[in-house]
Parts: C-alpha cells; sequence; structure tokens
C-alpha cells in the first residue's frame, strides 16, 4: 500500500474545512481501488476563528486527518513548505480548502502518474467570478514573467498539483526564505502534465487576497525569479548617459554657430526632475534585491509551529 498525501493550507477556514472534508472522501473508492492510503494534511496558518477546533474534530472522527498549527500567520507559502516537509506520502497533492481545486480531479490527475509523469498541474481556463481588473493585471503579471525568467510559468496555474517523491524531495531542497512556488515548480523541471479546468467560485467564506497582497506577491515572484529588472536599470543608465553626451555636443556647436543665449532653465528643470525620478526608481529595485538578500541571509525559520498538532 502507497500513502497518499494531500496538503491543505487553511487560514480562517472554519466554514470551509467540514465541505472540503466531505467532498474529499468521496474519493474513497479511488483510493481503494488505487491501493492508496490517504494522509489528509491540514496546515493552519494561524488562524483566529474555530479552524482548529474544526480540523481536531475531523481528526478524532477520522485517523487519517492531521493538523500542523503555526504559531501565527506565515503566508501560503510558509504552509505550503511545512506540509511537504512533513507529507509522508510517496504522492503528494497540495490543495486549496475553498474547493476551487475541486477534489473530484484526482484520479484523473492519478492517471498522469500511472502514465509516467512525474507531476500533474492544474490549470484554470477562465477566471470567472473574478474581478476584472485582478484578472488583468494577473494576465499581464504572466506575460511579463514569461518574458523576463528562464523558468515556465503558466498563465492560470494553480498549486494544485500531484506530484512523486522525487520531486518534493526536489522542492525541499530549495530552502530558501522567499518562496515563490509557482516559479518553483516550473525550476526543478521534471515531466509535468497540464490538466485544465474551468475556474469555480469558492464553497464559502472569503479570499484571503487583497490587491495589494497580490501586488507584493507579483513584486516577490519577480525578484526570486529574475534579474532583468537589474538588467533594465542598468540600460537606463547608460541611455541616459549617451543623451547627455548629444546633449553636450549640440550645445557646444550651438554656442560655437550662434554664442550663447541664456534661456531654456524650465527645461533644465524638467530634466534634473526626470533624471532623479529615474535614478530613486532604479535605486529602489536595486533595493528589492538587497532586501530580499537580506531576509535570506538572516536565515530565518520559514514558520514555527505551535503546539496545537496532531499527528
Ligand atoms: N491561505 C493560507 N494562508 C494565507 C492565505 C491563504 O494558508 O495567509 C490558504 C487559504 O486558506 C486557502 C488557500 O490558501 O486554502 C487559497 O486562499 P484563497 O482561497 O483565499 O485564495 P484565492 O483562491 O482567492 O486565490
Ligand atoms: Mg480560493
Amino acid at each position: 500500500m502507497k500513502r497518499f498525501t494531500a496538503i491543505v493550507p487553511c487560514y480562517n477556514e472554519e466554514e470551509t474545512v467540514p465541505i472540503f472534508y466531505d467532498e474529499m472522501i468521496k474519493n474513497d473508492p479511488f483510493f481503494r481501488e488505487n491501493d492508496l492510503e490517504l494522509e489528509l494534511l491540514f496546515i493552519d496558518d494561524g488562524s483566529t476563528d474555530s479552524t482548529v477546533t474544526k480540523i481536531r474534530e475531523l481528526h478524532d472522527r477520522d485517523e487519517r486527518v492531521h493538523l500542523i498549527s503555526f504559531s501565527r500567520n506565515f503566508g501560503k507559502e510558509a504552509a505550503m513548505y511545512a506540509g511537504l516537509q512533513n507529507a509522508k506520502g510517496e504522492y503528494v497533492v497540495i490543495m486549496d480548502v475553498d474547493l476551487q481545486d475541486p477534489p473530484s480531479l484526482l484520479p484523473e490527475m492519478f492517471e498522469g502518474l500511472k502514465e509516467g509523469y512525474d507531476s500533474v498541474a492544474t490549470r484554470r481556463v477562465n477566471r470567472k467570478g473574478e474581478p476584472p481588473i485582478r484578472s488583468f493585471f494577473a494576465r499581464r503579471f504572466y506575460r511579463i514573467m514569461r518574458k523576463i525568467s528562464q523558468t515556465e510559468m503558466m498563465d492560470g496555474a494553480r498549486d494544485y498539483r500531484l506530484m512523486t517523491r522525487q520531486m518534493v524531495d526536489a522542492i525541499l531542497s530549495m530552502g530558501e526564505y522567499n518562496r515563490f512556488t509557482k516559479g518553483i515548480f516550473g525550476w526543478v523541471g521534471f515531466k509535468t502534465k497540464w490538466l485544465e479546468f474551468e475556474n469555480v467560485d469558492r464553497s464559502a467564506g472569503t479570499t484571503k487576497w487583497s490587491f495589494w497582497k497580490l501586488f507584493k506577491y507579483s513584486i516577490e515572484g519577480i525578484t526570486a525569479f529574475s534579474t532583468a529588472p537589474l538588467v533594465i536599470s542598468s540600460v537606463v543608465g547608460v541611455f541616459f548617459c549617451f543623451l547627455a553626451f548629444l546633449m553636450v555636443v549640440f550645445i557646444i556647436v550651438r554656442k560655437a554657430l550662434f554664442g550663447d543665449p541664456v534661456d531654456g532653465w524650465p527645461s533644465l528643470v524638467c530634466i534634473i526632475l526626470f533624471i532623479s525620478g529615474v535614478q530613486f526608481f532604479c535605486t529602489g529595485i536595486l533595493g528589492q534585491y538587497m532586501a530580499k538578500t537580506y531576509m535570506e541571509v538572516k536565515s530565518r525559520p520559514i514558520y514555527l509551529k505551535n503546539e496545537k498538532n496532531c499527528f
């Protein structure tokens, strides 16, 4: 019998946990047929509601349910890492608790592994039910990422992914503090099969991602998987040096031909303002990478457990 671990990050999900469990155990016949032993590993990401109690209730009823609880909210990336570290399964899947990653897809995903793939990933083909502005920026983000990073990243890709043990171990070998799992999946490689599905609305509760949080997450992704912004700032620097050189030549020639008229200070002010803006922007880019390096160098733990675990 092989073990099959489902990692489920939860943050204030008291409403969705029971619904998720009911939906998940509908797959029991599938697990039995394939001789798989389910391990349902909930990661409580510092919830402040009764999520932990709800999961403990499930644990008392069903010994396949396990819980790791964080000392505070560390974010979904940390929760996924904790899950991967503690998963005992030969096969490991990461899924959201809100049923936006439909558990009914698991048998089809498992087929992929049987076909010889190392991982089966999923992507949504539409973003129905999402605010249009959020979809717009998400699409731009993936387009930019594809251009500036060497790592493959699919538009609409979810963290819902079934992996073999060797891929899990590869991901765990990347112990970076600034984690961007969507990039890490692509970076480690391995043969991946993509399944597509229609977007589903949350079963209950509300999304934990504000626009601002997503924006910060996208910066995280860019700095973690591309150094293109640093190159861009150097290119901008070279461009302005060249422009300045042309202007010097132009002014010398004009002086030689027409004398020295003392006008043009407004344009001067504009140019100074513009260039200093560009300078600040480039320093900002540098700062972003410095900040990431600083956090990396501190090598703080990615998450901390508290004592409410059930194993
Ligand atoms: N989540 C988490 N920690 C956080 C935010 C979210 O563990 O700080 C979990 C959440 O409980 C859910 C999953 O990550 O299982 C996806 O979150 P959500 O549904 O809010 O995101 P969306 O589907 O809107 O992108
Ligand atoms: Mg969701």
